[in-house]
């Protein structure tokens, strides 16, 4: 039996977020201004207003700046649109952030292209995702980032491994993918489609789950001593349950995050580094 080892994300987010709140003070030291984030809500989706606050409560405990447009579900595409324009000319601020999912008649993709590229902290521009495409530095989905980040603290060794990834959206999947490529790991990416999935993921060295089925991997899924990285959060009778079985997980994954305190808080903590990163690139500071 493998010695799982449980990644403890809040505490991994908590030390990151002290160590940008020395970044921010230092900032306001030198006389300059804190990094700011601008979250537009648009409708009133309860889970997107909570998500939405946790992501402003945070800025706030690292001292960086955070304003919030809520804006009607009745809101049209022009509309947002021109809160875009204007919070791209706002010099004041750094990051711009607008909560999916968005009301039917509004295309996700058309807000994405319109927000400034320098500005895009959730990394969902055709231009940020043509730098990472093209291995250039640029500001990236944040759950990716948080999932590189965990198998980095982990000493995950990713060079020649092999890693499978289930989901192939441009929000964790796609860039995941990518990430995991570039720093050489051999990356095969499924979704709906992909034929007996169970036995690529046996063959995985590194497994992640962005799904949203859950309980979609079993124990006999993963290699045993796999780092498995459990992205799925779904609701069942009023409980969160991730994409992977983490009871049967234990013992078999060598690292295995849980669905709570696992990936969700190094998410946020990747979108306030994106955001010091914009401040930075924008300011020279
Ligand atoms: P998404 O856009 O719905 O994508 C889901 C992906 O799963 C799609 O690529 C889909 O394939 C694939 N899929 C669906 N059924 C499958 C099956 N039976 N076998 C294999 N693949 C299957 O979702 P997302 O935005 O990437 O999010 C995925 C999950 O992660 C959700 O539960 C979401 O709530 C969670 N999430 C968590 C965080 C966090 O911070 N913890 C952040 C983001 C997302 P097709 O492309 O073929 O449809």
């Amino acid at each position: 039996m493998v010695s799982t080892v449980v990644v403890d994300g809040l505490a991994l987010a908590q030390e990151l977020r002290e160590r940008m709140a020395k970044e921010v003070a230092a900032l306001l030291a030198a006389g300059r201004r804190a990094p700011c984030l601008a979250v537009v809500l648009v409708g009133d989706d309860p889970a997107s207003a909570s998500y939405i606050k946790g992501k402003r409560r945070a800025c706030e405990r690292v001292g960086m700046g955070s304003v919030e447009h809520k804006l009607p579900a009745s809101t049209s595409q022009g509309e947002l649109l021109a809160l875009i324009a204007k919070l791209n000319r706002d010099d004041g601020v750094d990051g711009i952030l607008v909560q999916l999912p968005l009301p039917k008649p509004i295309s996700a993709n058309a807000i994405a292209s319109a927000i400034d590229a320098a500005k895009d902290v959730d990394g969902v521009g055709p231009l940020n995702a043509g730098k990472l495409l093209l291995g250039e530095s640029g500001l990236f989905p944040c759950t990716p980032l948080g999932i590189l980040e965990i198998l980095d603290r982990h000493k995950v060794a990713l060079d020649g491994a092999h890693a499978v990834v289930i989901g192939r959206s441009m929000i964790v999947g796609k860039p995941v993918s990518l990430l995991l490529q570039r720093r050489n790991a051999t990356v095969t990416m499924c979704h709906s489609r992909t034929r007996d999935l169970a036995a690529l993921c046996r063959s995985a060295d590194v497994l992640v789950s962005a799904v949203g089925i859950p309980r979609l991997v079993k124990a006999d899924w993963i290699r045993p001593g796999a780092a498995v990285i459990d992205v799925g959060v779904t609701e069942v009778d009023g409980e969160i349950v991730g994409d992977v079985d983490f009871d049967a997980a234990l013992g078999v994954a060598g690292l295995l995050t849980p669905h709570r305190r696992g990936v969700g808080p190094m998410t946020i903590t990747m979108l306030l580094h994106n955001t010091l990163l914009a401040h930075r690139q924008r300011t020279g500071a």
